[in-house]
This record gives C-alpha cells, structure tokens and sequence, in this order.
C-alpha cells in the first residue's frame, strides 16, 4: 500500500517534470527563434543602410534584406564594395565622370585633379569657374 502510494506520487513527479521540461524547451526556442528574427532583422537594416548610403532605393533594399537576411547583407557589402556609389564618389568625387578620371592640371598650384572636381583638392582653387 505504502509502495502503491509511493510510486504514484513518483510517477507525479515524473509527470510534472515531462510538463516542465517541454515548457523549457519552448522558452529556449523561443528565446533563440527572436534572437534569429532580431539578427535577421539586423542584417535586413543594415542590407538598406548600406544600399542608401550606396545611392540606392532604401525600402526595395530592405525588402531584398528581409527576403535574404544574412547573406543578403553579405551581397550588399562585397556588390557596394565593389560598385557603390559611396566608394565611386569616394575615389573620383561626386560627379559622372566615374570610371577613370580625366585628370588636369590646376591653374593655381599645377597639380593634377579630376575634371570632375569642382575645386582643387590640394589648394581649393575653383577649377571650372562654376559655384
Ligand atoms: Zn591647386
């Protein structure tokens, strides 16, 4: 009787720790799916921060970002890298004139600067006469 009473309240406990156990288990894959949606949400972000500081549409990139999440921003990274607007404009000044720079020489100090400059970029000499 005394072992009757014993084993039941042994299989309680063991029931009660199956219905802890699976509760656990939730809050880790819960825990772990919102970190997943976090950093994927991240990566959508950054995805459109990079793509906008490129020039580009900033919510189509973040669309493309959601879509593709990590490896998404890995292709907005290396893609602007190598063909962004921001590195462009970075080695050749903010005109058209992208690919190679036509160089010529400053009236001022004689040093040569991209024709796409406005003004000299060692002495700031206005090189077209423009603004
Ligand atoms: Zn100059």
């Amino acid at each position: 009787m005394q072992d009757a009473v014993e084993g039941s309240r042994l299989r309680g406990a063991q029931e009660k720790g199956r219905e802890v156990t699976p509760a656990k288990i939730d809050l880790k894959t819960v825990a772990i799916a919102s970190m997943a949606i976090l950093a994927w949400l991240f990566c959508a972000f950054s995805t459109a921060n990079i793509a906008r500081a490129n020039g580009q549409n900033y919510n189509l990139w973040l669309l493309v970002g959601l879509l593709t999440g990590p490896l998404g921003l890995m292709f907005a990274y290396l893609f602007f890298r190598l063909t962004g607007e921001r590195t462009r404009r970075t080695r050749y000044g903010a005109d058209h004139r992208y690919d190679v720079p036509d160089m010529i020489s400053c009236p001022n100090c004689g040093q040569s600067v991209p024709r796409s400059y406005d003004s000299c970029q060692f002495c700031r000499f206005p090189l077209h006469g423009r603004r």
